[in-house]
């Protein structure tokens, strides 16, 4: 028998989050949940809050909206037992065991341990704050082309990719499906995105690339719909206006891990590594889900699927290192 209660915390609030929560209240591990306020510049409940429907995540035959997906989350979570806090963690110490943290709203001085926790804390799209970007966000304006290609806005329309990357390339090519043509803007001479998919890009007849090119301002009609995009060469200084219905920002993510730098290991672009086939970090006792960990799927169903696996691997650590 143990003389004090086991700690386990997830700290996050999007699918991977919620879903590694519902997992360890079944196992009766009485997990608290730390959703964050405002954690990232993202309101509790993750990206998706910041999207209107959501038509791929299974169960949902008609859609769901973002936000309302996400309140059943954490409903769920709260139904099978899971103690849900509105506050963000500032402060992870992974030097000792148990692991100490502050949050936020928590005076300095109060520092609380926890025995295993769960990194759920996600990641966020980059975008470039163009003029008109604000005014016609899911209007036109997305990061996300796998998320927000399919819809009816989008259908034999221009499009626009923003990013030379992998990604750019996978997203502009998802798009031909939808689009009348995707025309790729590439800042530099040349593509960052590996020679397969780059090869891949450059053959499609559906796809322009337009090198040493950059966007300006985002421009609409009276419908509030974006319509066309000013870009400018950083070769020649020259700009013109090109026609689009939709612009994907494909220019990177930023994994959220300020409060795990230095103390786990990450890779090159700064996300979470973990054992493959597994959410174990490289430290005992410290799992990662979802877009943390994800540099390549970044999908609310993969991210609940990782947050599964993380809660299945902190069940079985916490069952040898504490006989819980
Ligand atoms: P996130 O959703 O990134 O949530 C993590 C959250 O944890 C943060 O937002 C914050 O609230 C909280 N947090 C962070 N740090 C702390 C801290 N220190 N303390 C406490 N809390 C913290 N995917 C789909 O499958 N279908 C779609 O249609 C779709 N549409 C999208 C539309 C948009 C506009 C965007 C941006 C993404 C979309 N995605 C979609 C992708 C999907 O949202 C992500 O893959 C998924 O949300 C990742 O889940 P996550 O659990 O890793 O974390
Ligand atoms: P990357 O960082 O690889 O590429 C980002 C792209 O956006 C680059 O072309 C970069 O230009 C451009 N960019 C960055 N900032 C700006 C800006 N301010 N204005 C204009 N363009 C900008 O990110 P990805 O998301 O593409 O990929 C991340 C990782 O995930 C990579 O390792 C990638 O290989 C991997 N990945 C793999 C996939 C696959 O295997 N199928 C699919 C998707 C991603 P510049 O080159 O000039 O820096």
């Amino acid at each position: 028998m143990h003389s004090r209660i086991i700690g386990l915390k997830v700290i996050g609030s999007g699918p991977a989050a919620h879903t590694a929560a519902i997992y360890l209240a079944r196992a009766e591990l009485k997990p608290v949940l730390y959703e964050g306020f405002m954690a990232n510049n993202v309101a509790a409940g993750g990206q998706l809050t910041t999207t209107t429907d959501v038509e791929n995540f299974p169960g949902f035959p008609q859609g769901i909206l973002g936000q309302e997906l996400m309140d059943k989350m954490k409903e769920q979570s709260v139904r099978c037992g899971t103690e849900v806090i509105t506050d963000t963690v500032s402060t992870l110490d992974l030097s000792s065991r148990p692991f100490k943290y502050t949050t936020e709203f928590g005076s300095e001085s109060n520092v609380h341990t926890t025995d295993a926790v769960v990194i759920a804390t996600g990641a966020s799209a980059r975008r470039l704050h163009l003029p008109g970007e604000e005014q016609y966000w899911q209007k036109g304006v997305s990061a996300c082309a796998v998320c927000d290609g399919a819809v009816p806005i989008f259908r034999n329309k221009p499009l626009v990719v923003i990013g030379g990357g992998d990604s750019a390339a996978e997203e502009a090519l998802f798009l031909t499906k939808y689009g009348s043509h995707v025309t790729v803007l590439v800042r530099r001479d040349k593509l960052r995105a590996s020679k397969t998919m780059a090869n891949r890009l450059l053959s499609n007849p559906k796809v322009t690339v337009k090198f040493t090119t950059r966007p300006v301002e985002i421009r609409g009609d009276d419908t509030g719909f974006m319509n066309a995009l000013l870009v400018k060469s950083t070769a020649t200084g020259a700009e013109e206006v090109i026609d689009a219905n939709g612009l994907f920002y494909a220019i990177g993510h930023d994994p959220a891990t300020s409060l795990v730098k230095g103390q786990l290991e990450t890779d090159a672009d700064g996300y979470i590594v973990t054992k493959p086939g597994t959410s174990l970090t490289n430290v005992e006792g410290v799992f990662a889900a979802g877009d943390v960990q994800d540099k390549k799927y970044r999908q609310a169903i993969t991210s609940a699927g990782s947050g599964c696996m993380a809660a299945l691997d902190a069940e079985k650590y916490l069952a040898e290192k504490f006989g819980e």
